[in-house]
């Protein structure tokens, strides 16, 4: 709280109560986005930190810490010390979408809402945060280069934006940093943008975009997928897809041929 300085401790346990009693030096980190400005932008914070992360109304525990013991006081540290870190915030904070991170309380309800995060597990991002906010935050605070990887662990299905209580858009942050994970042009301010880029899938999709356009190779694509299918299996990388996965079975005549031999009339 920017106006007394003083930090607030939210808990259930009473550990952060006691490890900040009874040292006689307290050295507290935050992170810059978690200054607010006066006590009266305390409560609908907290509100939503509990409603969102255990469902309480309140927590068992809220210390309020205001510098070290006073005098006639019998506990509570001697000193008190506060580390503000920036860690690549400001740089986050000065991009107009991305900034739209920092407004994370750490309820954790996004993770307890993403598909991907409850089968997987937190162990499995290898990060400080895990689950959609790790997805997003991670790669902004080390970069694509090295945590870039977490941005395809999502299905994009939009349920950690619908539960955030702050309205982080997070799939859209992620569509985002896939973006910028394959092009380098791209102007922003992430480390290690176009660390992805490669001529093989560039050229795919190019390919992709070019059979979905122009209806005659669209014909071509289709009748080769249609004969394609007992081939799959053998084709070099895709075996070790189809062997474990069930393969997919492409049709034999494309939903226009089945329409025109029903002798429906389209346009
Ligand atoms: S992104 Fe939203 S839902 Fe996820 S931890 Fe942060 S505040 Fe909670």
């Amino acid at each position: 709280m920017a106006d007394t300085g003083t930090l607030c401790l939210v808990e259930n346990e009473g550990n952060g109560r006691m490890c900040t009693t009874v040292p006689p030096v307290h050295v507290a980190l935050m992170g810059l986005e978690k200054v607010v400005e006066t006590l009266e932008d305390i409560p609908p914070l907290y509100r939503l930190l509990c409603g969102s992360a255990t469902g309480q109304r309140i927590t068992t525990y809220f210390n309020m810490i205001t510098g070290p013991r006073k005098k006639e006081e019998r506990d509570g540290p001697i000193e008190v010390h506060l580390i503000i870190l920036d860690n690549g915030r400001s740089k986050i904070l000065a991009d107009p979408q991305l900034q739209e991170t920092l407004r994370c309380i750490r309820c954790g309800t996004c993770l307890n809402h993403c598909p991907v995060y409850t089968r997987i597990g937190g162990h499995a991002y290898e990060s400080t945060y895990p689950g959609p906010i790790g997805t997003i935050l991670m790669p902004q605070l080390e970069g694509l280069n090295k945590k870039g990887a977490l941005v395809t662990a999502s299905s994009l299905c939009n349920a950690c934006e619908e539960v955030c209580p702050v309205m982080i858009p997070i799939p859209g942050l992620i569509r985002r940093m896939r973006n910028e994970h394959y092009d380098m042009d791209k102007k922003g301010v992430l480390n290690g943008r176009g660390t992805q880029k490669n001529i093989l899938e560039t050229l795919v999709w190019k390919a992709w975009k070019y059979t979905c356009t122009i209806p005659v190779l669209n014909k071509i694509q289709l009748r080769l997928m249609g004969i394609s299918n007992r081939f799959i299996p053998e084709i070099g990388p895709l075996k070790a897809w189809t062997t474990v996965r069930a393969k997919p079975v492409f049709s034999k005549k494309s939903l226009k041929d089945l329409v025109k031999e029903e002798g429906i009339r389209h346009e």
